[in-house]
């Protein structure tokens, strides 16, 4: 205190007014006064620290630098807070280290340079800073917590919403199955009772007059009438064949059975079936390449597709016109075209011709269900065959069939 001995007074009644610790230190960077608070932050007896070194209450780890920083801070003699932004440590007498915060003013006497340094205990203020970041990390986890449970909600809902919208798409198949189902019932009611309506009447008639003709003159007329019964029989058959044929193939239930058969046995078998429904005047031309060839493939599905093409080409053409069946053959495959000099399918509905039900506007006062080429077309993909066609109205059409005939 020898320093401020002439001001010694002034100092302690204006040093001790104050809150904070006040510490001055000389050029040597030796501690030359402190008020009691000073003393008791750094837990001096009063006037204990006067003489030390400064770096009696710096802890050792900051004594390098802290000397640098004051030679520095002398040049610039200028006040200063220090350590703005970063961590502070005073040493206490007892080793303990504690925050503090110093604010530096430089000033001038006769007899040297000194700094008195400000010192503010910031143990409460850090206590309190550490509080709020605590409660701020709480909070954090807190909001983190329910961010993730609120996101958990809403992955449960979009799980449940797909799921929801799963099973509606079911029930809506289903439905669409239960349409379907109740449309191809009213459907086959109708076609049923359209259908059977002509070829029933046509077998009516031929069996009555076929009790009429009683005499050995009449049995050419007996027998014509009863090719007709014949006749119409088969169509009622081949009618409801092909309503059960939609029920297997729609339920994925038609069993195929490849075997060794003769090709031309097939062709006439179907040629021959087919004469029976012949025009006035009709004829069907045969292929010429076929003796001798085997084939392996569905026999049933082969006759029944040949038979169907067939029969429109001679319900869908005049009187007096020729049928040309045609094979091609190699050693994968096997083409079989029918070609007639028809009615021919219009442009616009040809797009439509394997639809099932489906049946040209110019065929709607000829006898049909519109389900043969879609039952055919159905089988042929089965057995990785196809059909295709080309037609050109009043002038005629071919189909066409592929079917592999490779083991
Ligand atoms: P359906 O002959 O019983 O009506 P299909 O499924 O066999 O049924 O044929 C569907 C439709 O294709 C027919 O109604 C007809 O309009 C058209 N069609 C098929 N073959 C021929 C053909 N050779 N000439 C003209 N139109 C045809």
């Amino acid at each position: 205190m020898r320093a401020f001995e002439q001001n010694d007074t002034v100092f302690r009644m204006l040093s001790e007014a104050i809150s904070e610790g006040i510490v001055v230190v000389n050029e040597k960077q030796d501690i030359v006064a402190t008020n009691k608070r000073a003393d008791r932050l750094f837990r001096y007896e009063v006037g204990e620290l006067e003489g030390k070194p400064l770096a009696t209450i710096i802890p050792p780890k900051y004594h390098g630098v802290h000397r640098e920083h004051v030679k520095g801070f002398y040049r610039h003699n200028e006040q200063k807070r220090m350590a703005e932004g970063r961590s502070l440590y005073g040493l206490r007498k007892t080793g303990e280290q504690f925050p503090l915060e110093v604010g530096l003013n430089p000033f001038t006497l006769p007899e040297g340079n000194y700094v008195l340094a400000l010192v503010y205990d910031m143990t409460e203020l850090r206590d309190k800073d550490s509080q709020i970041m605590e409660l701020n990390a709480h909070l954090e986890e807190k909001i983190q917590l329910r961010t993730q449970e609120l996101s958990n909600t809403v992955a449960e809902l979009q799980k449940e919403i797909k799921r929801r919208k799963k099973a509606e798409a079911l029930i809506k198949t289903a439905l669409q199955r239960e349409k379907e189902l109740n449309e191809l019932k009213t459907k086959f009611l109708s076609l049923v009772s359209h259908e059977f309506k002509t070829p029933l009447s046509g077998i009516m008639t031929s069996a009555t007059l076929v009790g009429k003709y009683k005499t050995g003159e009449q049995q050419e007329k007996r027998e014509k009438h009863l090719q007709t019964i014949f006749g119409e029989v088969k169509r009622l058959n081949s009618i409801l064949n092909d309503f059960l044929s939609i029920e297997r193939l729609d339920q994925g239930k038609e069993i195929y059975r490849k075997t060794h058969f003769s090709l031309s046995k097939v062709i006439n078998e179907v040629v021959y079936n087919t004469n029976m429904i012949l025009k006035s005047g009709q004829s069907i031309n045969l292929p010429q390449n076929i003796d001798e060839v085997t084939l392996y493939q569905d026999e049933k599905i082969l006759k029944l597709s040949l038979s169907n093409l067939l029969y429109n080409a001679a319900k869908y053409s005049p009187e007096d016109s020729e049928i040309d069946l045609e094979v091609e053959l190699d050693e994968s495959q096997i083409i079989f075209s029918v070609r007639d000099n028809g009615i021919g399918i219009p442009e616009k509905d040809q797009k439509h011709i394997f639809d099932r039900y489906f049946r040209a506007e110019n065929v709607l006062l000829t006898q049909g269900t519109g389900i043969g080429l879609n039952i055919v077309r159905g089988h042929l993909n089965n057995l990785g065959g196809s059909i295709d066609f080309e037609s050109e109205l009043n002038v005629g059409s071919t189909f066409t069939i592929t079917l592999p005939i490779k083991e």
